[in-house]
């Protein structure tokens, strides 16, 4: 199916299902299998969900390895994603590249998304209608990506992803549990929190250090 057309059945609201490895079908909106990625990308690039799509400059979907053990999710796109349509390309981003390395992980081995596919006017926290209006966006991301880990950086992403009110303090540290495939998942420090507080960096490598634990074991 062409990506125009993608674009053009979802800003109508018509849903695109594509058969695992077979061609899609969007008259047939029951058939079994899920959207690729590309097709799903094509559908948060029309979407008009919720009031921040008319003041994106453009959407940020994710990047990285589709088939990515490691599926990292932050909060929402600031104004250097906005402008570039990449998750994580400023200062916080470069922290992030940096942190990976030191796992000896390179930012195309991971994959890379936030919890809003655009960004909120002034970098303000999403609203939780907003959230909730991406949120199967993501759901499908990651039933995709089918990750053996998730990394949450950041209170808003941690909270959102484990309904949890907790402090960020109290939700890193170890492992939970995400969605109905019971993915492994860390929390751990946002990196423009770890820019502003550099102390903080011990426990975030600690966090890291659990995630390579997981990604390292075999079983
Ligand atoms: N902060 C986030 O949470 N996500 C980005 O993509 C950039 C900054």
């Amino acid at each position: 199916m062409s990506e125009l057309r993608n674009e053009y059945l979802a800003a109508l609201g018509i849903p695109v299902w594509v058969q695992r490895g077979g061609k899609a079908d969007a008259t047939d909106p029951g058939a079994p299998g899920t959207p690729s990625l590309d097709d799903l990308a094509a559908q948060v690039r029309a979407c008009t969900r919720c009031a921040l799509h008319a003041s994106r400059k453009q959407t940020v979907f994710g990047v990285g390895n589709p088939s990515a053990d490691l599926l990292i999710i932050g909060e929402a796109p600031g104004a250097d994603e906005d402008r570039q349509g990449e998750p994580f390309v400023g200062r916080a981003g470069q922290l992030l590249n940096a942190m990976l390395a030191a796992v000896h992980l390179a930012r195309g081995d991971v994959y890379i998304a936030n919890i809003l596919k655009c960004r909120p006017p002034s970098n303000r926290d999403p609203k939780p209608a907003e959230a909730e209006a991406c949120t199967p966006y993501l759901e499908r991301q990651i039933a995709l990506i089918e990750p053996k880990v998730i990394l949450a950086v950041g209170r808003i992403a941690a909270q959102w992803l484990l309904q949890s009110d907790q402090p960020i303090g109290r939700l890193r540290g170890t492992v939970h549990s995400y969605g109905t495939a019971s993915t492994p998942l860390v929390a751990s420090y946002h990196p423009a929190y770890l820019l502003r507080s550099p102390l903080a960096k011990a426990k975030a490598w600690e966090d890291l250090v659990l995630v390579s634990r997981i990604l390292n074991d075999p079983s």
